[in-house]
């Protein structure tokens, strides 16, 4: 039987969200306007945090959160070299060195063993990456990073609807970046936040974000006249659109039906792989936390697979389906390399799980029907 391709990841975009897209761009507004504002609204309520900022993407949220703390040459940002490239280019980009910290192995988070070795008289920043949305120990995290007077960054950009003992990712702590990319657990096409509970950071990334307009200022100034603004810095143009604040009202909205069908299909794929000698499976900390499932990642044992991971994935493409690889580490591309110095061997547990590490087919409508597939389709491959 010959099946349609089944991507490892798909958006799941409402009709009511398509009809305010329509609504949207028959209003006459499409930019930066009235669903902006109710977008920000509704992500204000949902984290319960006092200053939210909607952009045009995650990397974007990074990259201005990082310039708002002022770097200066020297100053060095901690990370994990399991990410995303946009975590360290946007590190770089803000002026900041790059440091990494290994990860641990079980969870694929920073290991915060490590932590504490990394940090010098010059660390600024520490970013954690909420690993597919598996929530960081934040309150170690926190615990160290208040001992050596250093902010925190939180890559949020996979924990949309992630909790940390009881709590959203989002509703407290220092500053958090998420992201609305398609793949993401929720989408605004592209698009992305910062959400803060620094006054100082939300003003200066909302002075960055478009043209470095500062409207206060201009009040404080006594002119009359509601187009009059400042220009306090020279800005960036990452404001988000009106027609992605459509969607993202609606994605919001369906969140939790979302996660709890994210949720539902990484127990089915544990429980369905507990046994098979060809895997190695994500594990869970002790701590009480809700994982967000943005990416369902096993380790591949290549002795008993009888393949790596790169013939796993051309295997599975040649039966339609698709697999992801989140993430090749970091430090061995080569600008990395070249302008760090980082080399093979310098973060072992990483660059192991990078190479074993595949993301399978994991979305809130994929069916029962289509996980059992994905199931076949493995068994078949490694017998
Ligand atoms: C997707 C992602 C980003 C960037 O998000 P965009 O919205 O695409 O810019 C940053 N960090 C991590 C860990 C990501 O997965």
């Amino acid at each position: 039987m010959d099946y349609e391709f089944l991507p490892f990841s798909r958006p799941s975009i409402s009709e009511a969200a398509i009809q305010d897209v329509v609504a949207c761009l028959k209003s006459g507004w499409i930019t930066t306007g009235p669903r902006v504002a109710q977008f920000t609204d509704a992500l204000k309520e949902y984290f319960n945090a006092p200053h939210v900022l909607p952009l045009m993407s995650a990397t974007t949220g990074l990259h201005l959160a990082l310039l708002a703390m002022h770097l200066e040459p020297g100053d060095e940002v901690i990370t994990t070299p399991l990410t995303f490239a946009a975590t360290l280019n946007t590190i770089v980009l803000a002026g900041g060195k790059p440091v990494l910290v290994d990860i641990d192995p079980h969870t694929l988070n920073m290991d915060l063993n490590l932590l504490e070795a990394a940090i010098t008289h010059r660390t600024r920043v520490i970013i954690p990456v909420h690993f597919a949305g598996l929530p960081v120990d934040l309150d170690l995290l926190y615990d160290i990073a208040h001992q050596h007077g250093i902010r925190i960054l939180e890559d949020a950009a996979h924990a949309m609807g992630s909790a940390y003992k009881g709590k959203r990712i989002g509703s407290g702590g220092d500053t958090q970046v998420f992201s609305f990319h398609p793949n993401k657990n929720m989408t605004t096409g592209e698009g992305g936040c910062v959400v803060t509970r620094d006054q100082e950071m939300a003003d200066q990334i909302a002075r960055l974000r478009f043209h470095g307009v500062d409207r206060q200022a201009w009040n404080r100034y006594g002119k009359s006249g509601t187009q009059d603004y400042e220009i306090v810095l020279p800005g960036y143009k990452s404001n988000m659109m009106d027609i992605q604040a459509a969607i993202g009202i609606h994605q919001l909205n369906e969140l939790t039906g979302f996660i709890t069908r994210r949720n539902e299909l990484a127990k089915r794929y544990q429980e369905a792989l507990a046994d098979w000698p060809q895997w190695s499976l994500p594990g869970t900390p002790a701590y009480e936390h809700l994982h967000s499932w943005h990416i369902y990642t096993p380790l591949i044992q290549e002795d008993s697979a009888r393949m790596n991971r790169d013939e796993f994935m051309q295997a599975m493409k040649e039966k339609n389906i698709g697999t992801g690889l989140h993430y090749r580490a970091v430090h061995l591309y080569p600008y990395y390399r070249q302008a760090f110095g980082f080399k093979l061997g310098d973060f072992p547990q990483a660059e192991e799980v990078c190479e074993r590490i595949v993301s399978l087919p994991l979305f809130p409508s994929m069916t029962d029907a289509d996980h059992d597939r994905v199931l076949d389709v493995m068994y078949t491959i490694f017998n």
